[in-house]
C-alpha cells in the first residue's frame, strides 16, 4: 500500500476518532449541565426558599377529615398535594394557608366555618415542630432561621367576615395577615370575578362605601388585601384606594390564558403603580385555559408579566388542593424546583428568581405593616354596613326602644309558620321588647 494511502487512511482515523470524542464530549456536557441546571434551582431555593401565596391544605382537611388532624399524620399525607415532606422537598419556606368557607355559608354559618378554619391551620402549624404560625414579614425571616415553614392565615372571600368590621379585627386578632375581597360570589360591599352565584348582583357595586371601609381598616390593621378572586373593576377600585401595596395572591395573566380570574395588562400596570405583587397561580385551567398544561407554558406566564411590569412585581401562588388539575411535572408541592429550572433554562437571572420566590412578597408585607405603623393613631372604624343591604333571618340586631327599630320590620317578614306571628311567641317578643327590641 503506497505510504500516501497509508497516510490519507490514519488521517482519516484521526479525524473519526476526534469528532466521536466532541460527540462524546457535547453529550455529556449536555448531560452534565442538564444536572447542574437543576442543582442550580436547587440551590438557589435553599439560599431563598419560596414563600407561596396560596394553599387549600386545610379545606381539604375539613373535606377528607372533618378537620380531625389526630387522623393524619401531617409528614405523609394521601389523597392530597401538600404536606410537610413534600413542602420541604419544594423549599416552600412559608406558605399562606387559605381560611376558605363556600360562598354558600354568606347568609349562614360563614363566620363559624372561618373560626373553624383558623383553627385547623393554627393546630396544624403549632402540633408539628416542623412548622409555625407566624404574623409578620420579621416572623417569616426569623422562621427561616430557624429552619422552619411558617404558616401565615389568609382569609379567601370577604363572605367570612359578614359585613362586620368588629369581625374582620377579631379575625387579625387570631393571626389572619391577608384577606381576599371575594370568593366566587359577590358580598354586599365587592364584586367577584365568577358570576357563579347570584347574590348581590347591582349596579355600581364594584367597592361600595363600606366596601371601601374594609380595605382602609386592613390598611389600618395591616392586614394584605388580596384581588385574587375580585372582579377587575373592584381591583381598579381597590388599587386607587389603597395605601399600602397589594397582592394576587393565585392569579395568572390573562394575555397568556382567558380567563377571568387572570390579570389583564392594564390591570398589571396599575398594580405596578401600587408597587404590589401577582403571585402566578400553577392551575391548568388558569396557566392553559384547559386540563392540561406543562411547566413551558407556566413559565410562560412568568415571561410575559415580567415583560409587562418587572419580575419585581411577580410571585408564585400554586394554589394547589384548591384546584385538581396542575402541569405535568408541577403536580404537587415538591416540584417548584422544576419551574425555577425552567425560568433559569430561559436566563432568569438569580436575583430576579430570588425576588420571584420571596423578597418581593417580603418587600410588600413590609410596606403593609410601615403603612400600619404609620396609621396607627387612627381609630378602629365604625362604619357600619346598612342593615337594608344584609337583611337575613339569621341577622340579628338589638337596639334599646324607641330608636327607630320599626324600620327594620321587614327582617320579621322572613319568619314563616311559627316566627313572631305564632301568639306565644309574638308575646314573648313583647316582654323581650321592654328591654330591647328585637329583630
Ligand atoms: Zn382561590
Amino acid at each position: 500500500m503506497p505510504s500516501r494511502i497509508l497516510v490519507a487512511s490514519a488521517s482519516c482515523s484521526f479525524w473519526m476518532l476526534f469528532l466521536s470524542f466532541l460527540l462524546i464530549l457535547s453529550t455529556l456536557c449536555g448531560f452534565i449541565s442538564g444536572y447542574s441546571e437543576r442543582d442550580r434551582a436547587h440551590d438557589l431555593m435553599s439560599k431563598y426558599p419560596l414563600i407561596d401565596g396560596h394553599n387549600d391544605l386545610a379545606l381539604r382537611l375539613r373535606i377528607l377529615h372533618e378537620n380531625r388532624l389526630s387522623q393524619i399524620d401531617l409528614h405523609n399525607v394521601s389523597k392530597v398535594a401538600t404536606d410537610i415532606s413534600r413542602l420541604q422537598a419544594g423549599h416552600v419556606q412559608a406558605q399562606m394557608f387559605a381560611v376558605y368557607v363556600l360562598c354558600g355559608a354568606q347568609k349562614k354559618d360563614a363566620v363559624r366555618l372561618t373560626l373553624e378554619q383558623i383553627d385547623v391551620i393554627r393546630r396544624m402549624c403549632t402540633e408539628y415542630q416542623e412548622m409555625e404560625l407566624v404574623t409578620s414579614a420579621q416572623g417569616v425571616k426569623d422562621s427561616e432561621m430557624r429552619r422552619k415553614i411558617a404558616c401565615l392565615l389568609s382569609i379567601e372571600g370577604g363572605h367570612s367576615i359578614d359585613s362586620s368590621l368588629p369581625a374582620l379585627r377579631m379575625f387579625y386578632q387570631l393571626g389572619v395577615r391577608s384577606m381576599a375581597l371575594t370568593h366566587n360570589c359577590n358580598t354586599p360591599w365587592a364584586e367577584s370575578s365568577s358570576t357563579l352565584y347570584n347574590d348581590y348582583k347591582r349596579e355600581n357595586n364594584s367597592l361600595t362605601h363600606f366596601g371601601k371601609a374594609v380595605v382602609q381598616e386592613m390598611n389600618r390593621l395591616g392586614m394584605i388585601v388580596d384581588l385574587s378572586h375580585s372582579s377587575w373593576d373592584t381591583a381598579r377600585a381597590v388599587l386607587k384606594l389603597s395605601k399600602a401595596p397589594v397582592i394576587f395572591s393565585h392569579s395568572s395573566s390573562y394575555s397568556v390564558c382567558n380567563h377571568s380570574r387572570n390579570v389583564p395588562d392594564w390591570l398589571l400596570q396599575e398594580l405596578k403603580k401600587n408597587r404590589g405583587v401577582i403571585m402566578v397561580n400553577l392551575h391548568s385551567g388558569f396557566v392553559a385555559c384547559r386540563d392540561q398544561a406543562n411547566i413551558s407554558l407556566v413559565a410562560d406566564h412568568f415571561d410575559h408579566i415580567k415583560k409587562v411590569i418587572g419580575a419585581e412585581s411577580i410571585g408564585i401562588g400554586g394554589d394547589f388542593e384548591g384546584a385538581v388539575n396542575f402541569p405535568l411535572g408541577l403536580e404537587d408541592v415538591s416540584k417548584y424546583p422544576a419551574l425555577i429550572q425552567e425560568l433559569l433554562q430561559r436566563n432568569w437571572p438569580e436575583n430576579d428568581l430570588a425576588a420571584v420566590l420571596r423578597l418581593n412578597f417580603l418587600r410588600v408585607f413590609e410596606e403593609v405593616e410601615r403603612v400600619r405603623d404609620e396609621l396607627s393613631g387612627t381609630l378602629p372604624s365604625e362604619v357600619l354596613i346598612p342593615l337594608e343591604k344584609v337583611q337575613s333571618p339569621c341577622r340579628m340586631v338589638l337596639r334599646p326602644p324607641g330608636t327607630g327599630g320599626d324600620r327594620l320590620a321587614p327582617s320579621r317578614a322572613h319568619h314563616g309558620p311559627g316566627g313572631p306571628e305564632s301568639p306565644l311567641i309574638l308575646a314573648m317578643v313583647l316582654l323581650l321588647s321592654s328591654l330591647f327590641i328585637v329583630y
